[in-house]
């Protein structure tokens, strides 16, 4: 067809949208919300966005596999299906063929963003339409760039052309009658993200996805943070950042199913969605951070007190410390009651012997019960500074050893163990 004419269907299909052909398209309310698609994005040999240590088809797809197992164990009555659950290439329009076949109430498609600049982050969730900001066209882009390394691309996107504004009139008209509620599930996403993730909230926004372009039912593609940028990238790859942001993306998926189905399920907080030792591992971790950061603090002063300390007095100073340092020990073992610091480095199943070769070289190991599973740590210190001294070593073999506190024998966060000694 020429120019003219396709100008013609265009304005033809701007007026039916305007008018009511969209009841057309529209989905019959009576159905209960009872089906979901989770398509994480890229696959196989699309990587999608490479960050430093991440890719972002693993990222997706973590990200969707806790999603699904959360409205599993969590929304009875409804059924997940999802695009992809390995690494596997699956082509864009066959994404929202299969949401279609089996009449899903709703698309979810999960990416994450890039960008040259480093420092560009935030989390943002799109519906179809024309994208009004060139940044949003950029996103569409970017995703939708895949097509070109797709077999058979002209016949399943109908000439489909990424850089001609009539396809991307045609495209936003297909997803019309799903908008409204397109836009208030991705909103609902976004605030949910603004109340729970640590990071900037770019908001919802419209720009035409490839992989929602057919879906009929509401569709929405998030962007879960910027791959690009090294903070972000740490949290998106870590298990409780894709835990968090799950937990969000169901708790929009259940305000969203309330609202549809007009209903007033409870909707279950952060802290009962994320498995419990995930929670402790993070509370662990940012303990250390924590420490990390107060002794980086406590050893610049002390590097300016002790500068005029003679360089042929260092081995005098060693027998001092390691006398000093036994000193302190035998005041923990004499009082009982004082904090004890000491470095965990493994865990087991079962008890092992004190003889076992893997504790060959270290210190004081010492063993305990946590649940189900036995952990080991080695040496005894009086101060955390002494034992992030000793961390560095123990790091050496084990390399995620990390800095534990007990006091009266049980074990007890880095921060509590700070507040008792400041008492
Ligand atoms: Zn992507």
């Amino acid at each position: 067809m020429n120019k003219q004419e396709r100008i013609i269907i265009i304005f033809l299909m701007m007026l039916c949208s305007l008018t009511d052909c969209n009841s057309l398209f529209a989905q019959e309310n009576q159905n209960v919300f009872d089906k979901i698609v989770i398509d994480a994005g890229h696959g196989g040999n699309k990587p999608g966005a490479i960050g430093s240590k991440y890719k972002e088809k693993d990222v997706t797809l973590a990200v969707a596999i806790k999603l699904g197992k959360l409205i599993n164990e969590n929304l009875k009555g409804v059924k997940v299906y999802y695009t992809r659950v390995i690494d596997q290439d699956i082509d864009l329009y066959k994404r929202s063929t299969i949401a279609n076949r089996i009449n899903a109430d709703l698309f979810l498609s999960i990416h994450c963003n890039s960008a040259t600049n480093k420092s560009a982050g935030g989390t943002e969730t799109y519906a179809m339409g024309l994208g009004k900001t060139e940044s949003n066209l950029e996103v569409a882009k970017k995703e939708n760039a895949e097509i070109l390394t797709e077999n058979n691309a002209i016949q399943n996107y109908e000439g489909f052309d990424l850089n001609s504004p009539e396809s991307d009139i045609l495209m936003s008209l297909y997803q019309n009658a799903y908008l409204n509620n397109s836009l208030d599930f991705a909103a609902k996403i976004q605030a949910q993200y603004q109340k729970n993730v640590p990071f900037k909230n770019r908001g919802v926004h419209q720009a035409n996805f490839v992989v929602l372009w057919k879906a009929a039912m509401p569709a929405v593609l998030t962007e879960i943070g910027f791959i690009s940028n090294p903070k972000e990238e740490e949290y998106i790859g870590s298990e409780y950042g894709q835990w968090v942001i799950a937990s969000c993306i169901f708790r929009a998926i259940c305000e969203y199913r309330n609202k549809t189905d007009n209903i007033n399920d409870p909707i279950p907080s952060l802290e009962q969605l994320i498995p419990k030792d995930v929670q402790e591992k993070e509370q662990l971790r940012k303990d250390n951070e924590q420490l990390e950061k107060n002794l980086a603090l406590a050893s610049g002063s002390d590097t300016a007190n002790q500068s005029d300390v003679q360089a042929n007095n260092k081995s005098e100073e060693a027998v001092k410390m390691t006398q000093a340092k036994n000193d302190s020990i035998q005041n923990i073992q004499k009082s009982g009651s004082e904090v004890i610091y000491r470095i965990q480095f493994m865990s087991s199943p079962s008890k092992l012997s004190l003889n076992d070769g893997r504790f060959a070289g270290l210190e004081d190991i010492f063993a305990y019960q946590d649940n189900d599973t036995w952990k080991y740590t080695a040496g005894m210190f009086a101060t955390q500074r002494e034992a992030l001294d000793y961390q560095k070593s123990v790091k050496e073999k084990y390399k995620d050893a990390f800095v534990v506190a007990f006091h009266e024998g049980k074990r007890i966060t880095i921060v509590e163990a700070q507040r008792l000694q400041k008492k």
